[in-house]
């Protein structure tokens, strides 16, 4: 599945092990030998986000390695962090601010009171605890997200406030209104799905007829959605773009470790290609701020997750690119949540805080706006 995906992020003649429908058409690759535009020399104080998730993605593994029982039990050497996401370590966590690591002051967490996905995506959007969303089977958020606000406060236009991800259920977290910014959820939600169809590439995968693997109902795996993120990224240039990955949750409730180790390497792969995207994209580039985060923890002992299971609280954040320092992993201020990050980067954005909202994340801020 690595080499598969690595195919679709880089493409060319790999293509041809893939099945007919996800041969990368020309136009595709007409936008990989697009000529590098000219690097700013620093980077530019944050015009852009990108926000990226990956549901379900353990702390452990991220800034420790591999759990040694779980390797054990699969039969997989152990790898440590450092060396099995290479990309994440390079370009987040050493070129920009992490926060929750393990010995680095207070650790970060979802509010809850249930530690699922749609509460964790509704907090996170809001910038308000979900404190009346409590299951995934809550309804579409009432509270004006991240991408809305964006949008009015800078009077964009919906193209350039857009969502992408796995999971068909992310819709009801993206927006008060889905009509008004672009969002594809899933294979076939997102009342908007049209405006991503940017080129033949990105068609291909709005058009996709396959089945849901490794996720369920109207799930699109991880690196279809990847591969669609960066083919608006480039041809859009959104001011805000949130890409939600959500393999590793599947895996995790499969009890599948070996492939929740893999899908947490995809990610890393589509980390790498995002910032080598970024950095032929001059001065848009410099000015953008990549953030990557989690929606909830697991259990101890990777059984579960939910208002039952405690540490499944326990989330972290990365973010580098535009004005965010690059000082690693920090031991925060004080104990962070989901709830922040929005307010974080509004913040970033220059878009003025309103009534009610929380105080931003001081450390992804440049120092002279502490
Ligand atoms: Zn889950």
């Amino acid at each position: 599945m690595s080499r598969i995906f690595l195919a679709l992020l880089l493409c060319g003649s790999a293509c041809t092990a893939l099945p007919p429908t996800w041969r990368r058409p020309d136009s595709c690759l007409e936008l990989l030998r697009a000529p590098a535009e000219p690097r700013p020399s620093a980077p530019s104080p944050t015009r852009n986000v990108i926000l990226v998730t990956i549901d379900g993605a353990r702390w452990q593994e991220l800034f420790v390695g591999s759990d040694p029982e779980l390797a054990r039990a699969n039969d997989l050497a152990p790898r440590e962090a450092r060396v099995a996401l290479p990309n994440i370590w390079r370009h987040l966590i050493e070129g920009g601010v992490a926060i929750g690591a393990p010995g680095h002051g207070a650790a970060m967490y979802a509010s809850g009171p249930e530690f699922s996905s749609l509460p964790g995506y509704q907090e996170l959007l809001s910038g308000r605890p979900a404190s009346e969303c409590l299951s995934n089977r809550c309804p579409q958020i009432a509270i004006p997200t991240l991408l809305d606000r964006v949008r009015d406060a800078l009077a964009l236009p919906p193209a350039a406030v857009a969502a992408i991800s796995s999971w068909e259920r992310m819709e009801r977290a993206t927006s008060v209104d889905n009509h008004r910014v672009v969002v594809s959820a899933g294979r076939r939600h997102g009342v908007t799905r049209e405006a991503l169809r940017v080129n033949e590439c990105a068609s291909s995968i709005l058009d996709f007829e396959g089945g849901p693997a490794p996720g369920h109902v109207d799930y699109r795996a991880d690196r279809y959605t990847a591969r669609l993120a960066l083919e608006y990224l480039r041809a859009r240039r959104p001011r805000v773009l949130f890409v939600g990955l959500g393999d590793t949750d599947e895996y995790g409730h499969a009890g599948d470790y070996p492939w929740y180790l893999d899908a947490y390497g995809q990610l890393d792969l589509f980390i790498g290609e995002l910032f080598r995207t970024l950095d032929r994209m001059g001065a848009y580039g410099a000015a953008t701020t990549v953030v990557l985060t989690t929606d909830h923890g697991w259990a101890e002992d990777f059984s579960g997750h939910g208002g039952e299971e405690p540490a499944s609280a326990r989330v972290w954040l990365l973010a580098a690119g535009g004005s965010v320092p690059r000082s690693g992993r920090v031991a925060a201020a004080r104990e962070y949540h989901l709830a922040d990050v929005t307010p974080t980067l509004l913040t970033l954005l220059g878009v003025p805080a309103a009534a009610g909202d929380r105080a931003p994340i001081v450390e992804l801020l440049p120092r002279e706006a502490r």
